[in-house]
Order: C-alpha cells, then structure tokens, then sequence
C-alpha cells in the first residue's frame, strides 16, 4: 500500500489527506500545534474565509460540500462604507445568483479532519513538529513537543503543506540553484469585532462583504453565522497614521470615530481587541522548484502565500490538491511524473494570483470608493449581461475555474477593451455593443 507522510494539518494538508486516503493510500499527518477539536489554540471559530469555485470544486471532489455549505454565509457583493456612513452595494455579477462565501476557517479546517480520520487511512499526530528533511533521501526529521524527542516519519514520501513559513521549503531552501523570494507589505493587519445584537441577529446587512476603503488603509467585515462579523483593519505599520501612532485608547478611539464613524457604535469592544489582538504581517512567498524527485512537493502556502486582497489564498491552496490528485490519476502513481506534471501546470497560476492579489490591494482600498472605478465596474457588468461569454476577471478568478494565468491574461485584455468602450459615454447602456463584439473577439480570441 503506498505510503505517503504530510506535514502540517491545516487547510491544504487536511484536504490532501482526503484525497490521498480516498485513493486506498495510508497517510500520516503531522501538525505542530494541538488537536483544535480538543483544545483552543487561539484564533478561534471567529476567523473566517472567503470561499469561492476553487474550494467549493475541491470539497465538491472529496464529498464535503453540502456539510460545509451549512457553516457558509453567501455574500453577493461588497458593501462600500463612506466616511459619512453612506452605504453602496456593488454585486460581484451581473447575475444575481453568483456569490464567494464566508465560512470559519477552524470549522473547515475541524471538518476536513474530522472526514479524513473517518476514512480510516489517515493518522493525525499534533504537537509534533518538523525539524529537518534530507533533500538527498527525502527522510523527516520530527519532534514530539510532549515528550521533547526526535524520531524519523517512516517511509520517504512527503507533502509538506506547513504554511507559509514552511520548515519544509527552508530545508529544500539549501539544496543548489534552490529560487526563493519574501516580499512583506508595509502594510499589517489586526483582526476585531462586530458582535451580534442580543437577540442574535446581524448589526449590518448579513450576506455582503462590508469594505470601508480609505486610500492607505482599509477596514473590512465577514459575516459569521452566530450574527457577529470578523472585521479586519489593513493598516502601515508605521508612519503618520499607523498601527505605531495609534498607541493610546484615546487615539484609537478619536482616528475610528473620524474615520469608520458607522463601524463605531457596532463595535463594543474595539480598545480591548485593538490593544489585545496582535498585528500581523503581509507576505508574498515565491519559490522554485516544488518537488524533489518523487520524495517531497510542498503545495498551498509553503509553495505560494500571497497576500488576502482577492480572497484566493486558501482556494489556491485546494487547487494545489485538486490538481496534484488529477496529475496522480493521470499518471498512473508514477510519483516522479506526478510531481512534475503538478508543479509545472501549478507555478504559472500561482505565480498569477499572487500578482493579481497585490493588484487587488490597490484596487480595495483606493479605488473602489473612486466614481471612475464604480463607472467602469458598471460597464462591466452591462457587458456580462450583453455580450456573449465576456467574464471580468473577479468572475474567473472567483466564479470559475478557468487557470489563473488564463484568468490574469483576459483580464489585461478586458481592461484594453473596456477603456475603449468607455470613450465618451456616460450610462453603461451607451456602450457600442457591436464594437465591443469586435474588439473581444480580436483581442479575446
Ligand atoms: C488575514 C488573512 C485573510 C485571509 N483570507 C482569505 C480568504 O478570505 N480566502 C482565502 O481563500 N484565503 C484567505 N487567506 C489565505 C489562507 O489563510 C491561506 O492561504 C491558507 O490557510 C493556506 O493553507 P495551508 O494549509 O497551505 O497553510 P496553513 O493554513 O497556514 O496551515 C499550515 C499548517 O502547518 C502547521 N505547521 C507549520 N509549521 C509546521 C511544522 N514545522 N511542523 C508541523 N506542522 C507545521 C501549522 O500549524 C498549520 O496547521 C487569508 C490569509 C490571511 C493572512
């Protein structure tokens, strides 16, 4: 029976797991911190994640969508919040059906064990960590933080799925001609909240994703389903205004007011999350290659991190396994072939959401409040509704499956044409439909 070790049971490592136990293969996975069904480990069931078609292809594929799709909170479009407290919807699609969904990462996370672990293959060891692999014979080095000893994982085969600070890449990180870049934002994040009112029920429209934009720094809200929201503040670690100046309550308290006043009044307990909850950093990791041979692919964050800004990290992340599952029934568990079939199909789209999710911090917090920005998005969505198979590049990535790099290509084209068509009018019913045929189809084709 084929054996194959994963280190690190968060998202990716729980979903590859299924995927691997459902095709008869014995895993064993070993995650640092402990049992989250069992204990808390901080974070909690608050955080939530944005899923869209990638994820919900891959829980579809293992058998667990209609399970998560009971946690989940659609959200149709994002609820702009101006400083006067004016409100602005803007739907992700034309089509009013089409929605990403907001769901707790620890549930899914809870829930993908909890699968892999009734498919019997799998083992699940925590608090055990991996301290070292040897990229000539693939062996793992691991620590049991209970017991403080060292033991090697049996077998030689390992998917390391241990995040973005991945032991595992820093070890391949040694090997010859090994490509690795970091790139931090300026700026980080801290998480607080929106409780939800006493009788349970939600203080702001439930099925949105709520943006205050602000130009050099953001806040934004998720849904969650017992009624509260998770709010997260994209904020400089330093400057003028930044999460270094703002050290007092009575500073944190005047820069809400004037800035996120409507987020004020829902939020009882900001100065505590403020000065309680830590402030996290923003990173995008690249680096090549993968896989060594047939003994280690790193996949998920430890392959790619990207920053959150379109919401397809942990959907990149269940790509990642969907795809390595599709190379291993195409290649008849030819490992070698296997892994290099999976890494070169994946660098390119990884390589492409990673830059559209930087471009998408620009676009969240300066231009969406921006009326040129609310034009064109509006034009647009005229054109999805009117003009055969045009899909903007927010569709592909989050409604579709069509390959990232494909998704970022059409995009820059749709970006062309949309400027074109924009010339002189001033209603999105204005727009030359015919023109807009002809340009698609040269530019699109
Ligand atoms: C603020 C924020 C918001 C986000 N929002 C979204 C969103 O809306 N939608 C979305 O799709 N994505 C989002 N993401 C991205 C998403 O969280 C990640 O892409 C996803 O968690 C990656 O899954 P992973 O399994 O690769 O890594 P992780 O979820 O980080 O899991 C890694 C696991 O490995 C374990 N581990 C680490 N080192 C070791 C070791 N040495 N030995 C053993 N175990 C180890 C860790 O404890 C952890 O359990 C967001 C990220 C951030 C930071």
């Amino acid at each position: 029976m084929e054996f194959v070790n994963i280190v690190g049971a968060g998202l990716a490592g729980s979903l590859m797991s299924v995927y691997l136990a459902q095709k008869g293969m014995r895993v064993k996975v070993y995650e640092r911190r402990p049992d989250m069904r069992k204990k808390d480990i901080g974070g909690g069931r608050s955080i939530n994640l944005a899923m869209s078609a990638r994820a919900i292809k891959a829980l579809t594929e293992t058998g667990l969508i209609d399970e998560i799709m009971t946690l989940a909170i659609p959200m149709y479009g994002r609820e702009m919040h101006s400083k006067t407290g004016q409100l602005t919807f803007q739907p992700y699609s034309h089509d009013p059906k089409e929605c990403i969904y907001s769901v707790s990462r620890a549930e899914l996370n809870m829930r993908l064990m909890n699968k892999a672990e009734a498919l019997e293959l799998v083992d699940f060891q925590f608090e055990t960590i991996c301290e070292e692999i040897n990229p000539k014979t693939g062996a793992v080095t691991l620590r049991n933080l209970d017991t403080d000893t060292l033991f090697q994982a049996q077998g030689s085969r390992t998917i390391a799925t241990d995040g973005a600070f991945s032991s595992v890449r820093y070890a391949m990180q040694k090997m010859p001609r090994f490509d690795f870049s970091q790139q931090y934002l300026s700026h980080g994040y801290k998480e607080l909240t929106i409780p939800p009112l006493p009788d349970g029920s939600f203080r702001m429209k439930r099925e949105a994703l709520h943006i205050w934009p602000r130009g050099e720094y953001m806040m934004i809200a998720l849904p969650n389903p017992d009624g509260s929201f998770t709010c997260t503040l994209f904020f400089p670690f330093e400057g003028k205004t930044s999460f270094d100046s703002l050290d007092t309550e009575a500073k944190v308290l005047a820069f809400f007011e004037d800035q996120f006043p409507d987020a004020v009044p829902l939020m009882p307990t900001l100065l505590e999350d403020y000065f309680t909850n830590p402030t996290s950093s923003l990173v995008t990791i690249r680096c090549w290659p993968w896989v060594l041979e047939d003994k280690i692919a790193i996949l998920g964050d430890a392959a790619h991190a990207i920053v959150p800004f379109f919401g397809q990290g942990m959907n990149a992340a269940f790509e990642d396994c969907t795809i390595l599952s599709r190379c291993l029934d195409e290649q008849g568990l030819d490992w070698m072939a296997a892994f290099e079939a999976f890494q070169q199909e994946r660098k390119p789209n990884a390589d492409a959401i990673a830059n559209m999710a930087l471009e998408n911090y620009i676009e969240m917090r300066d231009t969406t409040a921006d009326p040129e920005f609310l034009f064109r998005k509006a034009v647009e969505h005229y054109l999805e509704q009117h003009l055969e198979s045009y899909r903007s590049r927010y569709e592909l990535v989050s409604f579709t499956t069509v390959p990232y790099a494909e998704a970022y290509r059409r995009g820059q084209v749709n970006q062309g044409i949309l400027k074109e068509l924009m010339k002189g009018i001033s209603r999105p019913e204005e727009v030359d439909l015919a023109l807009a045929e002809r340009l698609k189809k040269d530019r699109l084709m």
